[in-house]
């Protein structure tokens, strides 16, 4: 692994909730009925898409042409609330991986098919870890169509097959798998084969050869064992074959779940 392609929003940074509030307002100037259910059915799909769970709603029918302002309405209304977000933005664990991965002498890129790639990052501060952008304004296909990681791995000066992407939809995870590269799945959603999966950027470790699926502490025996460990210890347990070493404080693994007071685990995989 010599770089690493992040995707941008959903992993770096989580600008949903702008989306909600451009979908919301445009909802209630078109008179529509518009719920945070279905703004959650809106997720990971594009901008058209979404405007059609939107307008289902709607007793009215729409010319391609009104379908195209309203899209058009709702991004400047996102782009409106994007002026506010701020380095607070950032999801927890973000900036701590990007400054690990450099430390390690990895390059960074961005891969993402947003065109307000630039004013995001801008706004959060998040130029200054990356080697490389790519993004909407460069492409012609958005993935699942491998074009922005190939691009962003051509940029970094880096052949696929040392990249590992880190994507949280199911559609830029293909797009990684087409591009050749190794891809990290991050969040809940169905994302289809991963090499490695966490749950959110702050379970991610790196050192100069990898990426890691979490640093966790855990408490088992006389407290109450924390749900994410036993989760992970689960897991762990379910699929040893991904597991090449695991080191515990207390060497024994035996002893896991009946002595050990306090620890942490590292899972490689
Ligand atoms: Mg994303």
């Amino acid at each position: 692994m010599k770089g690493v392609i992040f995707d941008l929003d959903g992993v770096l940074v989580s600008t949903d909730e702008f989306h909600y509030r451009g979908w919301a307002r445009l909802a209630t100037e078109e008179g529509i009925p518009f719920t945070r259910e279905d703004n959650h059915r809106q997720r990971g799909v594009s901008r058209m898409e979404s405007l059609e769970i939107l307008l289902k709603k709607s007793p009215k029918s729409y010319s391609g042409e009104q379908r195209l302002e309203m899209a058009t309405r709702k991004n400047a209304y996102y782009v409106e609330c994007l002026q506010n977000l701020t380095l607070a933005d950032t999801l927890p664990g973000a900036r701590e991986i990007l400054v690990a991965l450099r430390a390690a002498g990895i390059k960074l890129a961005v891969g993402s098919s947003s065109r307000n790639t630039p004013l995001i990052m801008e706004k959060t501060d998040l130029f200054r870890y990356f080697d490389a952008v790519a993004d909407g304004n460069d492409i012609t296909r958005s993935k699942p169509d491998p074009e922005v990681f190939l691009l962003a791995a051509r940029r970094l000066g880096l052949p696929p097959e040392e990249c590992v992407v880190v994507e949280d939809a199911e559609a830029g995870v293909e797009a990684a798998r087409r591009a050749g590269m190794r891809v990290v799945g991050v969040g809940p959603a169905e994302l289809g084969p991963c090499d490695l999966r966490v749950r959110n950027i702050g379970e991610l470790t790196a050192d100069a050869q990898t990426l890691h699926a979490g640093v966790v502490t855990f408490s088992v025996g006389g407290s109450q064992p924390d749900p994410r460990s036993v989760a992970l210890l689960s897991a762990m347990l379910l699929q040893p074959e991904s597991i090449n070493s695991v080191v515990l404080p207390e060497k024994d693994l035996s002893a896991l779940g009946q002595r050990l007071d306090s620890g942490i685990i590292y899972l490689y995989s």
